[in-house]
């Protein structure tokens, strides 16, 4: 592996330049820094924060850590290792159980993890490569051009202007992304009208190891265990609402939540005060184009999606593995065109864009208030109780490892006695 060491002056020109250091921006950075490219990443904020929630690595994201020899030393951190995940009715019966299990092994099951256990494990490995700096509380202002091709950026650092050098800058800076708005790409935002509060709490004793859904009418709750002793809790409330939500006491959603599942009420009896629940807006965001002369949008930057699937970070990774292939290939061919980054968006658009209108019906109905159409959605979920090629379908299509969602025989089916 040819591999450059850095030195530590800030404004060094790279071969890329990387805006935001999320899970899409590390790991493409772990992959050219492997391949010994020289790679800056700037991010905002000042360090990596544990925040209260968890996140599901689906078989996909498993199988491109396992390639990149990160899953067993990922296995060592504290993660919970789900096979089933169960849907109930609130205050009713059990719907369905999807079971990962009917996928084949390897990667038949996934890792729920907190975020920032598997964004340490990233930024240890960068170190390892000698090809990557990171910026902190450095924000991205504006792109550098020269005759129409990229040259730069600009950032500020610590209040500081500072310019970076590049023939090549990513975009992985999330929805709310500046360097899509740079490349002046028309997109268009989608905030979702639910957003999510979510809490890590003791693990109830013998809460049943796998993951549990609760759906109802306007509600949602989510327990997925994230270690031994931790349970990730996430419940949906209307995003209008958290303005107002979050100026009564914290106890008035922990016993919402309580009365959902009445097992939980010791662990929830932790919570006590907002700093330990966070807020998770929802959003789509459809790009024009992923792809200029010099410039590629990865992750939430490109194409965020409604959590439902439970995509978005191994989505943000597939971007990262193709990208980091055209890039290697462009360099080792002379020259990176637009052209070439092409390849990347015509490769990624279809099965992302598959994911986002599978979000999207999702929402409509597991998010419902309506009864009828709550009614709707549990009869679905019970008629794919009784048909498995249909669940293992949708199993396929949520693992990441072949996106077919239902298509219009399988709704007929599941509605079959
Ligand atoms: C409620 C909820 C639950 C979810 N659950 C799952 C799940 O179970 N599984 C899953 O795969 N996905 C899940 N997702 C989606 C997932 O969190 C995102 O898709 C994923 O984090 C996207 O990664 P990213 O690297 O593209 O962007 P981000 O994680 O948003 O990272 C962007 C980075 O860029 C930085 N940045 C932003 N602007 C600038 C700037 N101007 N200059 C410098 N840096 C900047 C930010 O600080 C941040 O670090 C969920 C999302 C929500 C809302």
């Amino acid at each position: 592996m040819n591999q450059r060491s850095r030195t530590s002056n800030p404004t060094e020109p790279a071969d890329v330049v990387i805006v935001g250091g999320g899970m899409g921006g590390l790991l493409l950075a772990l992959i050219l820094g492997r391949g010994g490219r020289t790679v800056t990443i700037i991010e905002r904020q000042p360090k990596l924060q544990p925040i209260a929630r968890g996140e599901l690595l689906q078989p996909n994201g498993l199988r491109i850590l396992d390639r990149l020899g990160l899953l067993d030393r990922l296995k060592t951190l504290p993660a919970y290792r789900a096979h089933r995940f169960d849907f109930h009715r609130i205050g009713g019966r059990k719907l369905c159980t999807v079971d990962y299990r009917t996928l084949p092994p390897p990667w038949n099951y996934t890792l729920i993890t907190r975020p920032h256990h598997l964004l340490s494990l990233l930024l240890e490995q960068l170190e390892q490569t000698g090809c990557v700096r990171l910026l902190t509380e450095t924000d991205f202002q504006e792109l550098l051009l020269q005759h129409n091709r990229i040259i730069g950026i600009r950032a500020v650092q610590n209040g500081r202007p500072i310019e970076l050098r590049t023939s090549l800058v990513i975009g992985s800076d999330g929805s709310y992304s500046k360097v899509r708005q740079a490349m002046g790409i028309r997109s268009h935002l989608h905030a979702y009208r639910e957003g999510y509060l979510t809490m890590v709490v003791p693990r109830p004793p013998g809460f049943s190891n796998d993951a549990r859904y609760y759906v109802g009418c306007g509600q949602i709750l989510g327990l997925f265990p994230v270690s031994d002793s931790e349970l990730y809790l996430f419940y949906m409330i209307r995003a209008a609402d958290w303005e107002e939500i979050k100026q009564r006491r914290v106890a008035a959603v922990t016993a919402a939540i309580a009365e959902i599942d009445t097992a939980l009420a010791e662990s929830l009896r932790s919570v006590t005060s907002w700093d330990q629940v966070g807020y998770m807006p929802c959003v789509r965001v459809r790009a024009e184009r992923w792809t200029a002369n010099g410039i590629a949008l990865i992750g939430d930057a490109a194409h965020a999606m409604n959590p439902h699937v439970a995509q978005g970070r191994n989505q943000a990774m597939e971007d990262a593995v193709v990208l980091a292939e055209v890039i290697q290939n462009g360099f080792a061919s002379g020259a990176l065109r637009g052209t070439q980054l092409n390849r990347y968006e015509q490769e990624r658009r279809p099965p992302v864009e598959r994911l986002q209108r599978m979000g999207d019906e999702l929402t409509v109905l597991w998010n419902t208030a309506l009864p009828p159409l709550a009614w709707f959605r549990d009869r679905i979920f019970e008629g794919m109780e009784r048909h498995p090629e249909v669940r293992e379908r949708v199993v396929k299509t949520i693992s990441g490892l072949e996106i077919r969602p239902m298509g219009i025989f399988d709704r007929l089916r599941v509605f079959m006695p």
